[in-house]
């Protein structure tokens, strides 16, 4: 087994594992969109995995944070000596990304304080502050691909998740868990700052034409994803 070769979802999205997560690359015309960095070291995972799609580094024009947790931007330094594309996220998001305020004080959430008092010594990039473009609810990213980004507050406050309409896909982050490959979830509450928030982004979700579901630590749900999360969400109401 090639542990590089992506992870195929259809023809435009593919997925390639690294280190901590699973980052997703959406391709049309040789122009690659790259959601999420992974840990430190995660470069290597990614340029292998783009080679064995016959496409090269050069190819990445936009890359889109969905959220701060060092676990999707961590290697974003290494991404950016190689190349310059075009960087995307929620306007909340970004002086965490960039380091600008300490990352530890992002969340009330003990467990996220913990990750960056281990790791937050990498996540400074003042420069970041200039280069990433904000972005929320409804704004396309300029991509040779329809991207809609859709706004998820919850997991944290301005993660975002994307909306590919013609493929009917949508890319949530950690907004969604996925468990074993079979059990469709609320992000984790071990992890995420405000669960009554990350229900109701769950019900926006509920709202779209979709068909897969893409996720930064699960295997994709690739068929019946609306009724799935109407499930999910309405399981939740009688329960509460
Ligand atoms: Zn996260
Ligand atoms: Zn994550």
């Amino acid at each position: 087994m090639n542990i590089f070769k992506p992870i195929k979802i259809n023809h435009h999205v593919y997925q390639i594992r690294v280190i901590g997560c699973r980052i997703t690359l959406i391709i049309n015309d040789n122009c690659i969109c790259l959601v999420d960095i992974g840990y430190p070291g995660s470069y290597r995972f990614i340029k292998n995995g783009i080679k064995a799609l016959g496409l090269s580094i050069s190819d990445i024009n936009s890359i889109v944070l969905t959220h701060y947790h060092p676990d999707h931007i961590g290697d974003i330094k290494s991404v950016l000596e190689d190349v310059t594309p075009q960087i995307f996220a929620h306007k909340d998001e970004i002086p965490f990304i960039a380091g600008l305020v300490p990352a530890v004080k992002a969340s009330n959430n003990q467990a996220i304080q913990l990750l960056y008092k281990k790791t937050k010594s990498y996540l400074t990039m003042p420069d970041l502050m200039n280069r990433i473009s904000p972005v929320t609810e409804g704004d396309v990213i300029p991509f040779p691909y329809r991207i809609n980004t859709v706004h998820l507050p919850g997991h944290t406050k301005g993660s975002i998740g994307l909306f590919l309409p013609d493929n009917r896909t949508v890319i949530v982050g950690d907004s969604l868990t996925h468990k074993f490959g079979r059990q469709l979830g609320f992000a984790s509450s071990l992890y995420s700052d405000d669960m009554k928030l990350v229900k109701q982004s769950a019900l926006k979700l509920s709202d779209l034409d979709i068909d897969k579901i893409v996720f930064s630590h699960y295997p994709p749900i690739t068929k019946n994803a609306k009724a799935k999360i109407k499930t999910l969400v309405t399981n939740d109401k009688e329960r509460t």
